[in-house]
């Protein structure tokens, strides 16, 4: 017997599923990606790559070097390569006669449209380059973006990296302390705002944050930032510093159309960007220029099998997280795809936005986050069903494990049962997709990113890094180096080394737990903090939440660890009822009803290990910015804490009704 089976395992495998849902046969013979190109991988991983990075993205230099791992772990890919990537994601497109297809369909939230080619995007996009320029911005300058999701923010990250400046886009939601903190971080020597943007119907100032993140305060200086560029969308007033602010508008207007963009070497950074902070103080990322291109336009053209002359793509993601990057601006432009550009809520002004942008434009292809599937579940699937989704002929997910129901209801109500559901899985430091189905080779498994997509290695260990069989569990590697791997955390190396490069000796730590199924192929279980311990079972968050969350009442669930005399830990369970069952937890006879019909479910589902020891009905999760549920609050409230550090959660009011509902319940 291997000597890891006489102790208990990493992660226990609660949950079995077994339905699978190939690719139809129209479909796989049409897809971009055949099974052929995990055959290619394999037979040469590294000229593999090679060969997508000559494929997929134009040189200036060609590269003759592929992968340099001496300086491990910091990468080096196609390190003798010059180019650029803006040029990449604009002005081939137009030297190939594309100039008038349409890169963007911008929505404004008010309704205001605006239709942007990609001949319009080049001529932005210079001009905004040009006027870097003009304010002092060189190459290697840092640029805070701090906007909402405007064809601006698309225009203003490209024009950074046209001239060779790393960006580092801030999330327009984010408190004036958070973003001061990041552009001290990345000693930011210009910041491009607005003066507000459009939120649940009313304009929201973004520019007085700015103010107060670039002034000095308590005994702290001033930061490095010498301009602020501001767009006018709301037309709302706002404080001028004559000298140091600038109107983007103006600063464009005088700025001449023509600019050559400036080549730089493979390894040039092109951006930093601060993780979510799910778990924790957020790391400021650093990614280079010729690998993150490649992988970029490798995952977006096979996961979502994009056909550039037909599909209308749409990920509903915000430029500030790192999906906004790869899968809004660098991804599809490099592709030359065109997409929707959505400034708004999904419920503003009703809860049907979302789907009637999808019939108005005929999206083909969308990707958004478990979240808001499960937010459209608890709305109720009639409201969907009012529009014509019939384009929609790929769907993708990211951001935290999808619940095969939350899966399931994706698939039919809005995939029309028939559009293949891509699970990807991925992190802000690996910087595009890793582990997804390919959705003309795999049959898709609900709740399940499945494989490793050729050219990547990931891999499920138990503690001592030994590989777990088939039906078991641990924690998710990645063995080999990848293109778009981040070069480290921006200004602290060692802080890059222990997070990722300690745990186990030559792989990279991600940080989520996950199992094997017996095909082999990979569940993502959440994160490896929040495991729990219960009478020495290590259970895993997801699959306990996934199991409530089958329950026809439930729209979403939360689970954590509280500490306990007898067992170690306790689970605890917060549920979101479905609309339609929302009053039931209003009486507390209603909730204990509730919290017995679901505690028994979860033992037919998984066993009485993970029966909650206490199941809340709440209202509202504590989220972030980006939608992901965070747990490490949960288990504050319900181990009696002050509640930790809130200052990623998008609304800081849900912790005290949490905690006041928790206490009227005890
Ligand atoms: P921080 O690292 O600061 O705590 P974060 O991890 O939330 O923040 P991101 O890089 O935005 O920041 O998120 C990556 C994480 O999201 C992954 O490590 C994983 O936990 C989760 N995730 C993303 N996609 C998936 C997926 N398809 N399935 C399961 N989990 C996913
Ligand atoms: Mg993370």
């Amino acid at each position: 017997m291997p000597e890891n089976e006489t102790t208990a395992p990493s992660l226990e495998n609660l949950l079995h599923e077994t339905r699978a849902f190939p690719p139809s046969p129209a479909f796989a013979a049409q897809a971009n990606a055949q099974p052929e190109l995990y055959e290619a991988a394999e037979a040469d991983r590294l000229e593999f790559w090679a060969q997508q990075a000559r494929e997929l993205v134009t040189w200036s230099t060609p590269f003759t070097q592929t992968l340099d791992w001496s300086g491990a772990p910091v990468a080096k890919w196609f390190a003798d390569g010059k180019l650029n990537a803006a040029y990449n994601a604009v002005d081939r497109h137009v030297e190939a006669g594309l100039g008038d297809r349409v890169a963007l369909h911008f929505e404004g939230e008010p309704g205001d449209t605006r239709t942007v080619t990609y001949a319009d995007l080049q001529q932005e996009v210079s001009r905004a380059a040009n006027a870097l320029t003009s304010l002092g911005v060189e190459k290697g300058d840092r640029v805070v973006i701090y906007l909402p999701m405007l064809v601006e923010s698309v225009v203003a990250m490209l024009a950074c990296a046209r001239i060779g400046a790393p960006h580092s886009v801030v999330f327009g939601g984010f408190s004036a302390d958070a973003l001061r903190s990041r552009i001290a971080d990345a000693e930011a020597k210009l910041v491009v705002t607005a003066d507000g943007g459009y939120r649940r119907g009313a304009p929201s100032a973004l520019k007085p944050a700015v103010d107060e993140a670039i002034a000095p305060k308590d005994g702290e200086p001033a930061t490095t930032v010498e301009h602020v560029l501001v767009v006018r969308r709301t037309g709302q007033d706002v404080a001028w510093t004559e000298g140091r602010d600038v109107w983007w508008h103006e600063a464009l207007e005088a700025a001449d159309t023509f600019h050559e963009p400036v080549a730089v070497d493979a390894e040039h950074p092109l951006f930093i960007l601060y993780t979510s902070g799910t778990t924790g103080k957020p790391k400021g990322i650093l990614h280079t220029t010729g690998g993150y291109l490649t992988q970029a336009a490798y995952t977006h053209k096979n996961v979502f099998d994009l056909k550039a002359e037909t599909d209308v793509y749409w990920c509903t993601a915000d430029i500030g997280w790192v999906t906004g990057h790869t899968y809004v601006v660098y991804g599809p432009l490099t592709n030359g795809a065109t997409q929707v550009l959505y400034e708004g809520t999904p419920d503003t002004p009703h809860r049907g936005r979302w789907w009637e942008l999808v019939e108005k434009y005929k999206v083909s292809i969308l990707y958004t986050a478990p979240t808001a599937i499960r937010t459209c579940m608890k709305w109720g699937e009639d409201i969907p069903a009012g529009f014509d989704l019939s384009s929609l002929r790929v769907l993708g997910s990211v951001g935290e494990p999808i619940n095969p129901e939350a899966w399931m209801w994706y698939r039919r109500v809005i995939g029309g049962d028939t559009a293949p559901i891509v699970d990807t899985w991925w992190q802000t430091e690996t910087g595009a997709i890793m582990i997804s189905p390919l959705p003309g080779v795999t049959a898709t498994k609900p709740g399940s990113a499945q494989v490793a997509l050729p050219g990547i290695v990931a891999d499920v260990v138990d503690d001592e890094a030994h590989s777990v069989p088939d039906g078991g569990g641990g924690y998710l590697v990645l063995s080999e180096p990848w293109p778009a791997m981040l070069r480290g955390i921006w200004g602290d190396l060692q802080r890059f080394k222990d997070t990722y490069w300690s745990r186990f000796e030559g792989l990279y730590f991600a940080g989520d737990g996950a199992k094997k199924d017996e095909d082999g192929d990979i569940w993502l279980l959440g994160r490896v903090d929040d495991v729990m311990n219960v009478s020495g079972h290590r259970l895993s968050t997801t699959e306990i939440e996934s199991a409530l969350v089958s329950h026809d009442i439930v729209a979403e669930a939360a689970v954590v660890g509280a500490n306990d005399e007898t067992t170690g830990q306790a689970v605890v369970a917060f549920v979101i009822l479905r609309g339609e069952h929302a009053d039931r937890g209003a009486t507390p006879e209603g909730a204990a009803q509730v919290q017995e019909e679901l505690r028994a479910h979860v033992a037919k589902e998984i066993g009485p290990i993970a029966k909650p020891r206490r199941i809340l009905v709440v209202a509202e999760l504590p989220k972030t910015r980006s939608g992901k549920i965070m747990r490490r609050l949960l288990r504050d409230v319900a181990e009696n804490r002050t509640v930790g550090d809130a200052t990623t959660l998008a609304d800081s009011s849900v912790m005290d009704l949490i905690a006041a509902g928790l206490s009227s319940a005890k």
